[in-house]
C-alpha cells in the first residue's frame, strides 16, 4: 500500500498563504488584517477586498467561533478522510469565515450557531485548524 494513502488531501502554501499554515503549525489563527480600513478576512490575498489597500498585516484570531453551515460526509471519498465527518463554515468571533471540519463531538449533534473553538491536529507536515464544541456537545477525549 502506498505509505501516503492514508494521508488525506493537504494544503498547497503559496507566497500568500504561507503565513497562515506556519502560524497554525505555533497554534496560532492568524487573520488578514488591513493596515487601512481595518478589515479581518480570510483566506489571506495580496490587498483588502474591503478597500483594495496593499498594506497588509495580521492579527491572531481568538479561536472562537460558531458554525454557519455545514455538511456530514457519509461516505469515504479518500482513504485519508473515513466517514462519517463533518465539513462545516465557521464564522469566527472577529468576522472572516474558514471552511474546516467539526471534531470531537458526533457529527449528529452539530446544530447551526453551535459555538466552537479552533483545535490544531497534526496531519502529515501540516496542522491543521478544525473545530471542536465550545459547549455541552464536547465529549469527554
Ligand atoms: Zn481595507
Amino acid at each position: 500500500m502506498d505509505p501516503d494513502a492514508t494521508t488525506p488531501p493537504l494544503p498547497e502554501p503559496d507566497a500568500l498563504t504561507r503565513r497562515f499554515w506556519e502560524a497554525c503549525r505555533q497554534g496560532r489563527l492568524d487573520l488578514c488584517a488591513c493596515e487601512s480600513c481595518g478589515h479581518l478576512f480570510l483566506p489571506p490575498g495580496p490587498c483588502c477586498p474591503r478597500c483594495w489597500a496593499m498594506r497588509i498585516t495580521t492579527r491572531t484570531a481568538s479561536g472562537e467561533g460558531a458554525v454557519r453551515t455545514f455538511a456530514v460526509y457519509r461516505r469515504t471519498y479518500h482513504p485519508g478522510l473515513p466517514q462519517p465527518y463533518v465539513v462545516a463554515v465557521i464564522e469566527l468571533r472577529e468576522g472572516p469565515r474558514l471552511v474546516s471540519n467539526v471534531v470531537g463531538c458526533a457529527p449528529e449533534r452539530v446544530r447551526i450557531d453551535m459555538p466552537v473553538r479552533a483545535r490544531f491536529e497534526n496531519v502529515g507536515e501540516f496542522t491543521l485548524p478544525r473545530f471542536e464544541p465550545a459547549g455541552p456537545e464536547k465529549e469527554p477525549s
